[in-house]
C-alpha cells in the first residue's frame, strides 16, 4: 500500500478542480496551493505580481512559466514537511518538468495525479452558473449570493464566459492535457472520466475509490 502525500489535480477550466482540491485536502489532510486563487488574491491586492499576473488573466491566457514556476517553488520550500496538493498547477509540460527537477533536488516526487477529465459539454453549461466566494474561494453553482461556508459576499469570475471559455478551452487541450499524459506515462496519474451532470460528491466518491485501487 503507497502512502500519498503529494497531489497534483489537473483538469479543465471550470471542471470542478477546486471543490475537488477541497475535498482532497479534507480526506488526506493536505495543504492545498490553487495557482488561480493566489493569482485572483494577487490581482486584488495590487500587487507587482498581481499586475504582470492580470494582463495575462484579463485575456484568458496562461500566466508565463517562469512566473508560476517561482510561486511554486516558494510555496513548497516552506511546505516540504507537509502533504501537499497542487491544484492548477502544472499546466504545461515544461511547469510539469520544472516541479521534478525541484523536488528531485529535494529527495522528493509527486506521488499522484488526478486527472479530472470533464466533457467539455458539461463544463460550458455549468460554468456560465458557477460563483466563488470574494473570501474564501468556495465555488457554488446555484447563484448564491452570500456564501454558505464563511458569509462572505460571491463573485462571478471575471473569466467565466464563453469567449474566454473558448481560448482557456484551447489551452487546456493543447498544453495541460500533455501534462496529464506526461505523468500517465509515469504511472503517476488516476484519471477520471465526467461525461454525465452529477453531485460533486458523487465526483469525490469516484476519486476516492481510484485513489484506493492505485494506492493498493
Ligand atoms: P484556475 O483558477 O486554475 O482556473 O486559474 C485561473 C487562471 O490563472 C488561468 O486561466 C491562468 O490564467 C492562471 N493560472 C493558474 N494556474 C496557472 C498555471 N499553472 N500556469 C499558468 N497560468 C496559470
Amino acid at each position: 500500500m503507497k502512502t500519498l502525500k503529494r497531489f497534483v489535480l489537473v483538469g479543465g477550466p471550470a471542471s470542478g478542480k477546486g471543490t475537488q482540491a477541497r475535498y482532497l485536502a479534507q480526506a488526506f489532510g493536505l495543504h492545498t496551493l490553487s495557482t488561480g486563487a493566489l493569482l485572483r488574491q494577487e490581482i486584488e491586492a495590487c500587487s507587482d505580481l498581481g499586475r504582470q499576473a492580470q494582463s495575462f488573466m484579463d485575456r484568458a491566457m496562461l500566466v508565463p512559466d517562469e512566473v508560476v514556476n517561482d510561486i511554486v517553488r516558494g510555496w513548497l520550500s516552506n511546505n516540504d514537511e507537509t502533504p501537499w496538493l497542487l491544484d492548477g498547477y502544472p499546466r504545461t509540460v515544461a511547469q510539469a518538468e520544472t516541479l521534478d527537477s525541484f523536488m528531485r533536488e529535494r529527495g522528493l516526487g509527486v506521488d499522484v495525479v488526478v486527472w479530472l477529465d470533464v466533457a467539455r459539454e458539461l463544463i460550458e453549461a455549468r460554468m456560465l452558473k458557477r460563483k466563488e466566494c470574494t473570501k474564501c474561494g468556495l465555488i457554488t453553482r446555484d447563484g448564491e449570493m452570500v456564501c454558505p461556508d464563511c458569509g462572505s459576499g460571491m463573485r462571478v469570475r471575471a473569466d467565466d464566459n464563453l469567449e474566454a471559455f473558448a481560448r482557456r478551452w484551447q489551452d487546456y487541450e493543447a498544453l495541460t492535457v500533455p501534462v496529464a499524459n506526461y505523468y500517465e506515462a509515469k504511472g503517476l496519474a488516476v484519471r477520471v472520466r465526467v461525461t454525465e451532470e452529477g453531485e460533486p460528491e458523487e465526483v469525490s466518491l469516484r476519486i476516492s475509490q481510484k485513489l484506493k485501487e492505485f494506492a493498493e
